[in-house]
Formats: structure tokens, sequence, C-alpha cells
């Protein structure tokens, strides 16, 4: 299959692995900030195959994972309300502060699990007389999307239909992280996806701040191998740039017809990032004159801020600070069938990752 064999193909992953371990005399700590370039690592066995003073972090960069037990909360009370709740499936088994939302629909609410929130749009016209909510989380990869159902809804005329947002961005999670007393990374490998539609412009005043090595890379094992490589030839070299090996897919102004529509729609804001806390301007919140799109304005939702003293160490994996082997709850009372933090639900969660692949 074209782009992807090429990208997977064993002669280029041994031509990398063997020009990183040439190139690679120092310590190295490289965080490779999306999920799902996580779980290509662990799933390829590339962890295993770098040399040892090279070592992957893994970062903050799965939306299920970092989106707030109260907006889970928020959804559920939607739900049980008699809302129509539309949601994409890796957030149904995340637990809230008392269930998930696939708990929720178990004991009654309407939940609707869905791959596209033009879908939800497609419910809500054939639902005149429900509310209709889509639950829409994510980085700027689906933003775009989002804003779009928006904008269709706004078309149509439609007046059931609304988004409960959990959007964040990449960039502020970037400097939170580095911000953080006991960052320990020399490089980022920057996600991909995201890069596809936000480019990489606003990494050069991130890495001229900090002196940090930011390398954009794909997800396939040749492409993490690369990046890798990168960063790992930068760092020897003492530089510090933005470089970008996704070319493929990446420009460094990345897509403008999707960024027109997420600024349609949205504006920067504060958000809460499950296990890191609030980060000043790290989200994307409903503009004003959408408000009536916005479920946070059209209902009132009752919810607590809640905190979960369950054992779950999700801030520490998030931030980089401790792999899951390190949770001592992993693998024992938590596992992919009895979660206790987002990490161990979603697919891109760095503890179901090393649960499935080294558990
Ligand atoms: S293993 Fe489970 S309890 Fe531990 S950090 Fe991961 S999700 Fe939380």
């Amino acid at each position: 299959m074209k782009l992807l064999t090429e990208y997977r193909n064993p002669e280029i992953v041994k031509y990398y692995l063997n020009e990183i371990k040439k190139a690679a005399k120092g310590d190295w700590q490289i965080m490779e900030i999306c999920g799902g370039q996580t779980h290509s690592l662990v799933k390829n066995g590339l962890l295993e195959l770098l040399p040892k003073n090279v070592t992957m972090i893994h970062g903050p960069g799965c939306p299920v994972c970092v989106t707030p037990i109260s907006l889970i909360d928020k959804a559920i009370f939607l739900m049980e309300q008699g809302i129509i709740l539309c949601s994409f499936g890796d957030m149904v088994r995340v637990p809230g502060s008392k269930k998930s939302l696939l708990q929720a629909k178990a004991e009654g609410g309407d939940l609707r699990i869905l791959y596209s929130p033009l879908e939800a749009i497609k419910i809500a016209q054939e639902n005149p007389q429900k509310e209709v909510v889509f639950f829409a989380v994510g980085f700027e990869t689906t933003a775009p999307g989002n804003a779009l159902a928006v904008i269709h809804a706004q078309k149509l005329g439609l007046k059931n239909f609304s988004l409960l947002t959990s959007h964040v961005l990449v960039l502020p999670a970037m400097e939170a992280i580095l911000d953080d007393k006991f960052c320990k990374i020399n490089a980022f490998l920057g996600a991909g996806h995201v890069c596809t539609i936000t480019g990489y412009k606003d990494y050069h005043p991130l890495v001229e701040k900090y002196k940090i090595s930011i390398v954009v890379s794909g997800f396939e094992p040749a492409d993490l191998l690369k990046g890798i490589y990168h960063a790992v030839v930068q760092l020897e070299n003492g530089e510090h740039f933005v470089e970008n090996c996704y070319e493929r897919w990446v420009s460094e102004e990345g897509n403008l017809p999707a960024q027109k529509v997420m600024d349609e729609i949205f504006e920067i804001g504060e958000q809460e990032w499950r296990g890191i806390g609030k980060i000043a301007d790290s989200g994307l919140v409903i503009r004003e004159k959408y408000a009536n799109f916005d479920a946070t304005k059209k209902f009132e939702i009752k919810s607590e801020n809640v905190r979960i003293e369950n054992g779950c160490i999700a801030g520490e994996i998030l931030r980089g600070n401790k792999k899951p082997f390190q949770c001592p709850e992993f693998g024992k009372r938590c596992k992919p069938s009895n979660p206790l933090g987002a990490p161990m639900v979603s697919s891109e969660g760095a503890c179901a990752a090393y649960y499935n692949y080294y558990g």
C-alpha cells in the first residue's frame, strides 16, 4: 500500500537504527508528544531496539486521556436529562467521577457512538423533538471537523444540535512540560497529524525560548526512527531548530482552509487538562456568536470539581515524569478491563500500550 508499506520497510528501519546508534554519544531524552506515536513505538518494538542512551518519554498527546473528569460528568448529566449524546468510541469507557458514558448508557442513557460529528447532524435532523449534543474532544486534528459541523448545523437552521467541547492545543502543553521543574527532555518529536493542520511555524519561538529541538515526525516505524535520528543529530551538534521529517503531509503554514474554519468557530481560552491542571490559552472554546451551539451555555449543567483518589498517577505519566510500569496499580488493579485512569482506556494511552504489548 503506497505511503504505508515503504514506511514499514525493515531495511529502512534497520538503516535508521544503525544511524541512531552511530550518532548517539550523549544521553538523550526525547518526548514523542502524540499517543499514536507512543503506540507505534511500543507496538513495533522500537523502544527495545534504540540504544540505551536514547530514551523515549511519552507525552500528553492523547486527547481522551487529558479530557477532565468534570467534563465526562457533564456529558453523563446531559444523557440523564434525556439528551442524545454522540461521541467517538474511545471516550465511552473513560471513567468519570462515578461512572463512564457506557455505564450511563447501560442505565438507560441515549449514547450514540459515531465516526464523525456530521453523523450527529443527521441524528439531530431525524430527531427534531430531541436535543443532540456531540462530545467534541481532541487536539487540532479534530477541531476543524467539529467546527465544520457547527457551520453545517447553522446552514441547516438546526436548533437542537450543540457541542460539548474539550479541545486542547499542543503548543501550550509542550510549554507547560518544559516549565515543569522535573522536566528532563532534550527534544520533542512533533505530532505529524497536528502539524498537518497547524503547520510548524509556531514552534520557532518555543525552540528559541527553551533551546529545545523539535522534529516533526509521522507514525510509521521508519517515520519515527527518522525523526529520532534527526533529533539526535541536532543534539549531538549542540543545535536547536524545527525540522520537518513528515514532509509528505506537513508544510510550514499547514492547512489554511482548516485553520480558517477552526478560527471561525473557536477562540483560544483556558483549558483544564486531566492530570495536569488548568493551562492558560491551551484550549479552543466556542466563540460567543456561536453560543447557541455551545452545550455548556445552552444547558444548565450541574457538575462538581472532583478529584478521584484511586492511586492513578496519570498526571505523572502524561507529563512524562513516570512510565506506566512505575505505577503501582499497573496490571494489578488497573487493566483495560478495569481501567482506573484514562491512559489505560484510550487506544492512544501510554498505559494501554504498555499493557497490550508488554503486559
Ligand atoms: S496504570 Fe492505570 S492507575 Fe496507573 S497511571 Fe496508568 S491508568 Fe492510572
